[in-house]
């Protein structure tokens, strides 16, 4: 499939940054001589659990309302999400003064619920086990006329979370690898159309949890494969398919997507607060996760690695310090 065919292309995702300047964090970009050792290349940080709401999120939920119609801001937003999604939405929509209504499970995360909460948004709770959450918002959004905004299937959204990936290849220069932290694909494809435009030899992995490998199977099979929902502790990514207008993007501009066991989740977790003293979430451990551990082989390359997020329950946050392998082992 030839770029053009795409339901989002680079100049979406440059637009997406002028209306994100000013408003999302710049993040930083975090080096870690530790890490470099340990890879055998050379690894630049992408620290999206620094962006406003703790994940990258922000970027396309922003992006995303800022691009409805008046009237459709002035009727309001309708999402649903297990929680980053849920939460840049509600910041977002309370930033541009939109009425945000959040359809969640009944089993998120305590501290997503409550931040959620306390952007002012409006939360219906559903049974992950017995309803569909889509149909839900769906209907919400009929009923109350809301603009549905699912959190990655959906060209604003691609564009914004494109964004972190851009200000990565503009503050480091081209990269030899991407690896990218993956669930439905929103990251990974926005990531992977900005490194097609600013690093066209970078080679892009998308990474996802060994317990829900979907999108592997997906991109290899080049059909959307649906499976149940995933046991990990990476909870960010466990979602049961990826989007239908992020596959073309995957087929066109992504090398590969890897796996991750949810025990490297843990240890890279511990690395991240040990070494580099910075709080990461378990879906935002998972590229880190596939580059430490040489899942594909990158020694002596220079390779950018998006942190996606930081949003983790303190609880199991305290369960990786305890329970983890050192992330630094002897060889
Ligand atoms: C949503 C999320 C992901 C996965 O992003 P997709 O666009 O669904 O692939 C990864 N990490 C974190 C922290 C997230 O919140």
């Amino acid at each position: 499939m030839t770029q053009s065919t795409l339901a989002v292309q680079f100049a979406d995702i440059a637009a997406a940054a002028q209306r994100l300047a000013g408003v999302a964090h710049p993040t930083p970009v975090l080096t870690s001589r530790q890490a470099d050792e340990r890879s055998g290349a050379q690894l630049f940080f992408k620290c999206e659990n620094f962006q406003r709401v703790g994940a990258f999120k922000f970027r396309g939920a922003y992006n995303a309302i800022s691009c409805l119609s008046e009237e459709q801001k002035r009727r309001g937003v309708v999402a649903f999400s297990s929680g980053n999604h849920a939460q840049g939405m509600a910041l977002a929509a309370r930033m541009l003064g939109v009425r945000a209504t959040i359809v969640m499970p009944t089993d998120a995360p305590a501290m997503k619920l409550a931040a959620t909460r306390e952007y002012g948004a409006e939360i219906i709770l559903y049974d992950r086990k017995k309803e569909d959450r889509e149909v839900i918002a769906a209907r919400l959004g009929q009923e109350r006329g809301l603009a549905v905004i699912p959190a990655y299937d959906h060209p604003h959204v691609i564009a914004g979370q494109g964004t972190a990936a851009k200000e990565l290849f503009d503050s480091v220069g081209e990269l030899d690898y991407l690896f990218v932290s993956t669930g439905g694909g929103g990251l990974l494809s926005g990531s992977a159309l900005s490194a097609a435009a600013l690093s066209p030899r970078c080679a892009v992995i998308g990474v996802e949890p060994e317990a829900g490998n979907d999108a592997q199977r997906s991109l290899r099979s080049g059909q959307i494969v649906h499976i149940d929902v995933p046991d990990t502790i990476a909870d960010g990514a466990q979602t049961q398919h990826i989007g239908k207008l992020v596959l073309p993007i995957l087929q066109a501009h992504v090398r590969d997507i890897v796996t991750v066991s949810d025990d490297q989740l843990r240890s890279q977790i511990r690395f991240f607060a040990e070494r580099m003293k910075i709080v990461v979430e378990g879906a935002g451990a998972l590229a880190a996760a596939a580059a430490m551990n040489n899942v594909v082989d990158i020694r002596g390359k220079k390779v950018g690695v998006i942190v996606s997020g930081g949003n983790i329950d303190m609880a199991l946050f305290a369960e990786c310090m305890a329970r983890s392998a050192p992330a630094i082992q002897a060889t």
